[in-house]
């Protein structure tokens, strides 16, 4: 397939803990299964911070992360599968997958076998990638399918959704991992019953949206656990039945076990901090399923107790992105948030792409929920 190449511009992470720096990117390949896409949002994900500090051994340097895009179409390689993906359609971008292996077959593509080469690696299945900086040096430029720092990117197929409702691309930008992680856990993966007590470490993007599902359930009891007295006032508006700021009480898992008269039926990370997992096995009841769920800092040890596990039951699963089908999900995620079950207006704050590092200062300050680029 001939293609022209194209100077564009991303946030681009040169080398590690660089940071990332604003500058020009040439797009000089698109293969007949990928689309062409221009970003008119982006979110900033937990993921894309941690990749800047080497949480993913896989991922060469220079790289353009960003997984939360939201944009237009501008080609269509003649090879993609979804008809329904023309120039000019608004889109959503999600994680990638191979489409063809074990789990993906059996409907899991958050489970697929080659899932960190294609999203973490930022590369395709034989490794190439689809741009280079102007002094020639090639980039990892397929993070997530999509690296959508970059204002145009190509795109793998499998990570393009249409969005039918192209006055809402704004919002439903962050649908493309953060909430779908959140709601998916709770929705697709462990399905709680009402009766259920379900507890919630983290009340940042992925915590909230699971919020926002376990109240979509009716469940009897949503606890939520974080350090800002902020997020906990809107984890209680959003649903939260009980909330809990760890730094005021000093025994959390006996706190938790008190609220809940023996322990939670499930418990979630969504903060990625270490001693969080550890702490949520003594919070959870027997036969109690903990859930990984946010993204682990690099140096993550676990100090799992093997005998309490077999004696109380007690599952520890690792969830990634809910265990979702972004293309049947993103869509229900629409249309929860069209119904009023996922106001999404009250998380979402905007910036110009120029002004990231305030974006990334107020999110990892607590002040905000979920930070969104706006390209222009
Ligand atoms: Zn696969
Ligand atoms: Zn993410």
């Amino acid at each position: 397939m001939e293609f022209t190449p194209i100077e564009t511009e991303g946030l681009v992470m040169e080398e590690l803990n660089s940071g990332f720096k604003h500058m020009p990117v040439v797009l000089d390949d698109m293969r007949p299964d990928e689309v062409l896409v221009e970003m008119k949002y982006t979110g900033i994900c937990h993921t894309d911070l941690v990749a800047s500090a080497g949480a993913y051994t896989v991922l060469d340097f220079p790289a353009v992360p960003g997984h939360e895009g939201a944009g237009v179409v501008r080609a269509v390689g003649p090879e993609v599968k979804d008809t329904s993906l023309k120039v000019g359609a608004s889109v959503i971008l999600s994680f990638n997958h191979c489409d063809s292996c074990a789990n993906c077959s059996a409907g899991h593509p958050a489970c697929c076998s080659r899932f960190e080469h294609l999203n973490l690696a930022a590369k395709r299945l034989d490794n190439s990638n689809s741009a280079k900086l102007t002094d020639g040096r090639r980039v990892s430029s397929q993070f997530f399918g999509q690296s959508s720092f970059l204002k145009l990117s190509v795109v793998s197929q499998h990570s393009v959704i249409q969005c039918p409702y192209p006055e809402n691309l704004a919002l439903y930008a962050a649908l493309g991992c953060g909430f779908q992680t959140g709601a998916g856990t709770v929705l697709n993966a462990l399905k709680p019953s009402v009766d259920d007590s379900f507890l919630i470490f983290g009340a940042g993007t992925v915590g909230i949206a699971a919020i926002m599902a376990a109240r979509y359930l009716g469940l009897r009891q949503i606890i939520v656990v974080d350090i800002v007295n902020e997020k906990l006032e809107l984890a209680k508006e959003l649903g939260a039945t009980q909330v809990v700021n760890s730094r005021e009480v000093k025994d959390i898992p006996c706190e938790i076990q008190k609220i809940t008269d023996g322990g939670a039926r499930f418990a979630i990370d969504c903060t990625g901090v270490s001693a969080v997992i550890d702490m949520m096995i003594d919070c959870v009841c027997c036969r109690g399923t903990v859930g990984v769920v946010g993204s682990p800092d690099p140096n993550f040890v676990l100090k799992l107790d093997p005998v309490h596990l077999l004696h109380n039951n007690k599952t520890v699963r690792g969830i990634c992105q809910g265990d979702s089908i972004a293309q049947e999900f993103i869509p229900r995620m629409m249309e929860l948030h069209r119904s009023g079950n996922f106001p999404l207006e009250k998380l979402c704050s905007f910036y110009d792409v120029k002004d990231f590092e305030q974006a990334i200062n107020e999110v990892r300050n607590g002040k905000i929920i979920k930070p969104i680029l706006k390209w222009s």
